[in-house]
């Protein structure tokens, strides 16, 4: 499949940039882009990338989030980069600081087997906070509840495709839940006992589970079998979630809200390093129908080290088909397992 010409979507209503972009009619979506105000220069690198591949055809808002102040000087800078309207937030402390319930000797027990593991970001709080945020919180920002669709953007992540048509349309008329670019493996050891605790919460919920789940993605180690001993049973595939475009009401559904909720209560965010790109990965495999799950194949992206390269005419700026610059981390993509085992025929042919 990758020798194959990637274009865009081969359906039939794709929404083109309009020529009036002030009569447009926007899906209701906005960019969330959680950053600290050390990251100025690499969110403006990231948000121009954007507006020039996509979004000054389209005056999609941006939603800018940090647990501080945004700073003067941030707000004005980052303005500059766009006609669009940009919004910034302050996280209110409740959604972002560490919950009152988490046992510190545990936490401190969890942090030094993962320090020992060399797990990164091991010992950082914030870190752990940020997972946590983006694994069950962010959705429920009064200023994120007037919105269904998202495109999360990080500092210096870069765009390399020119999109023509409106994405979040094509979520919407095709009716998408969630979209990827990029799917890996994690380190185990950060996600240990997040398997037995998902077990343990189907247990007393097997009706949320989706009658189409992608399991077997969840469960074939195809490339690093060792993974499953340390997670029982978790392959540890997951959509790297610092690219997504999705439907926010997924999130605020009962089934993973309750989920995420039952996680939460379990601690893991804190005593190991759960990612919310592995809770979000859970959450979809189980509880959507997997058909509802779209890989942007023609979307060139990259956050290092890893990127999506379509073989793609309107795709400038990282080599073809590639997953990587270091030969040595090719074992950790897990899309071959996606495609595989989960995608349809006509998915496959889509492109
Ligand atoms: P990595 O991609 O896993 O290496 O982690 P990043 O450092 O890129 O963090 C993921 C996202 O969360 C990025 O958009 C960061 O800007 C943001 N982020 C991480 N920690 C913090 C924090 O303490 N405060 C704020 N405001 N943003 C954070
Ligand atoms: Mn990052």
């Amino acid at each position: 499949y990758l020798n194959n010409e990637i274009l865009e979507p081969k359906v039939s209503n794709l929404v083109r940039p309009p020529d009036e972009i002030d009569q447009y009619e926007r899906a209701n979506a906005t960019f969330i882009s959680l950053v600290r105000n050390s990251e100025l220069q690499g969110i403006i690198s990231a948000m121009k990338e954007v507006e020039k591949k996509f979004n000054k055809n389209f005056n999609y808002p941006w939603t800018f989030l940090n647990d501080r102040e945004f700073t003067k000087k941030f707000i004005e800078k980052v303005q500059k980069n766009t006609n669009a309207e940009c919004h910034f937030i302050r996280i209110p402390s409740h959604l972002w600081d560490k919950p009152f319930n988490i046992d510190s000797n545990r936490e401190k027990e969890g942090i030094k087997y993962l320090i020992n593991e060399n797990i990164q970001y091991a010992n950082k709080i914030s870190y752990h906070n940020m997972c946590r945020f983006y694994s069950g919180n962010f959705y429920n920002i009064d200023h994120l509840k007037n919105f269904k669709y998202y495109w999360r953007i990080e500092p210096s992540t870069s765009y390399f495709t020119k999109i023509n048509y409106d994405v979040f349309k094509f979520m919407e008329l095709n009716k998408k839940t969630y979209g990827f670019t990029i799917s890996l493996y994690d380190s185990p050891q950060s996600v240990h006992t997040l398997w037995n605790a998902t077990i343990n919460f189907l247990k007393q919920n097997l009706h949320y589970i989706n009658k189409n789940p992608a399991l077997d993605w969840l469960l074939y180690d195809l490339q690093n079998p060792h993974h499953n001993a340390i997670t029982s049973g978790y392959s540890t595939c997951h959509f790297w979630s610092n690219f997504e475009i999705a439907d926010m009401d997924f999130f605020r559904s009962k089934p993973y809200t309750e989920y995420f909720n039952y996680l939460d209560n379990e601690g893991g965010f804190y005593y190991e390093r759960w990612g919310d790109a592995p809770v979000h990965s859970l959450g979809l495999a189980l509880f959507e129908d997997k058909s509802k799950i779209h890989w942007f194949r023609d979307i060139g992206y990259k956050h290092f080290p890893y990127f999506n390269c379509p073989n793609n005419p309107d795709c400038e700026g990282c080599e073809k088909g590639s997953f990587s610059e270091y030969a040595n981390l090719n074992d950790q993509n897990c899309l071959p397992t996606w495609i595989k085992y989960e995608m349809t025929d006509e998915q496959l042919n889509l492109y």
